[in-house]
């Protein structure tokens, strides 16, 4: 067999049973904002699964004909709500990338970098807390403003550096949670114990989201366990492909989480619980010690930040909230969490907020991890639609459930609104601020 033969069979052996799922109906076309964007078939969810099921049959080449199409998919995974018969998109997706690494692995147009920044930067807690001091001292020393001023960012890096202006602002490191350690309920009436998943984004250039997730969680009476070998999620890795490292990823975390027995693993990241919820899809051949058990258990405990809080309806919001506020969702929350309504409930049980639903909110803002720094242009396409229901409501906040949400919406404030007023923030902010939690 040719490499090209065997690239094919082994794509048949994973996927063929899953694509051949698929009875063609395209119900999933509306749903999907690449179709909407872009307007081709083999930008639509029917098109992708039979561009795969075309590569797994060997009638096309995996890395010519296949990668692109594939890339320019967000992920977002609305196709699956949409489909009457439950194709399972997600895993094919994960599937066809898995392959397009590994025949990129085989040939001269091996992505360096890119490996490099997935299997030795996002894997390295240390490194991520270096890279956050750093960018804690651009801010306190006046460089930002500098570089703002003559625009170096976007003289050097084009229109990814134009991304530079939603960097959130720095709190202190002193902010940054602690691993290892119990934090106590601040609520006299302690209701369970939780443990709490920190991230890689989130524990470098979010920890303040971190922060006020702990402290909400204090608030309303949990105990929190920090464990203490956590790591990132491995989504990034798994939607690019790197499911070695993602597979890695995911033991490491299952073997850090069993330290302490806790009702609920509480994340703040749609896109990290998604994954964390679905480390049984991955690990099913086994990778390190982990028993079918072990796995179902962590998998069981995964919750939302908003779903523990509105469980425990302990909290009390006592500062009044006069603004205009509106929710964008995180795709994976909504539609592999299933996490929908209990966000907005939140938002809307705070005084003195007004609610208006974003136009179009169940459309993905296409951030997509990292396909807006990839695929810049597309990405922008799909988030000035979204601004036009933004400009629409002319919120004071949009408030997001994921990080990559928040600065997406952050960006397209910057690129895209007329007044540039609003603010995009994380739900817990908003929560934070209600319940008088100051940084
Ligand atoms: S995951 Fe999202 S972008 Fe990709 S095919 Fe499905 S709906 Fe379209
Ligand atoms: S809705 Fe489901 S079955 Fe119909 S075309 Fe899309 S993926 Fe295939």
């Amino acid at each position: 067999m040719t490499k090209q033969e065997n690239a094919a069979a082994e794509l048949k052996s994973k996927v063929y049973d899953k694509v051949n799922s698929c009875i063609q109906c395209g119900y999933c076309l509306p749903a999907c904002p690449t179709y909407k964007s872009m307007e081709t078939e083999s930008a639509s969810p029917r098109g992708r699964i039979n561009l795969v099921k075309m590569a797994a049959e060997g009638k096309i080449d995996i890395t010519e004909d296949l990668k692109k199409p594939i890339d320019l998919c967000l992920g977002c995974r609305a196709c699956e709500i949409a489909c009457p018969v439950n194709v399972p998109y997600g895993s094919i997706l994960e599937d066809a990338k898995e392959m397009i690494k590994k025949k990129e692995d085989e040939s001269k147009k091996k992505p360096y970098m890119k490996d490099w920044l997935m299997n030795s930067f996002f894997t390295n807690s240390k490194m991520l807390q270096v890279s956050s001091n750093l960018l804690y001292l651009y801010q306190e020393t006046g460089l930002q403003k500098i570089s703002r001023k003559t625009k170096l960012p976007e003289k050097i890096l084009g229109n990814i550096g134009k991304m530079e202006k939603t960097l959130p602002t720095m709190p202190s490191p002193k902010y940054r949670i602690k691993k290892g350690q119990m934090y106590k309920a601040k609520n006299p009436e302690t209701k369970m114990t939780v443990a709490l998943f920190l991230g890689c984004i989130n524990d470098s250039l979010l920890y303040k989201v971190n922060y006020y997730t702990l402290e909400l969680l204090r608030l309303a009476g949990c105990d929190v366990y920090i464990p203490k070998n956590q790591g990132c999620c491995g989504a990034l890795h798994a939607h690019q492909g790197y499911m070695d490292t993602a597979k890695q990823l995911a033991s490491d975390n299952l073997n850090a989480f069993e330290e302490h027995d806790v009702q609920y693993i509480v994340t703040n990241a749609g896109g990290c619980g998604a994954i964390l919820k679905e480390y049984n899809h991955f690990l099913k051949d086994g990778t390190g010690s982990n028993s079918k058990s072990k796995v179902d258990e962590f998998t069981s405990k995964i919750k939302d930040i908003s779903e523990v809080l509105y469980e425990l309806d302990t909290l009390k919001f006592e500062k009044n909230i006069n603004k205009v506020v509106t929710y964008q969702p995180s795709c994976h929350l909504k539609n592999v969490q299933k996490v929908d309504a209990i966000p907005e409930k939140l938002i809307k049980s705070i005084s003195g907020i007004t609610y208006v639903e974003l136009p179009d909110k169940d459309s993905c803002c296409a951030s997509g991890g990292v396909y807006n720094v990839i695929n810049y242009d597309e990405s922008m396409k799909i988030l000035s639609g979204k601004f036009q229901g933004v400009n629409h409501i002319q919120p004071d906040l949009i408030v997001t459930s994921n990080p990559g949400c928040l600065l997406q919406m952050s960006h397209g404030v910057n690129e895209f609104s007329h007044d540039k007023q609003a603010k995009s923030i994380h739900l817990v902010e908003l929560l934070a601020e209600a319940c008088r939690i100051e940084i």
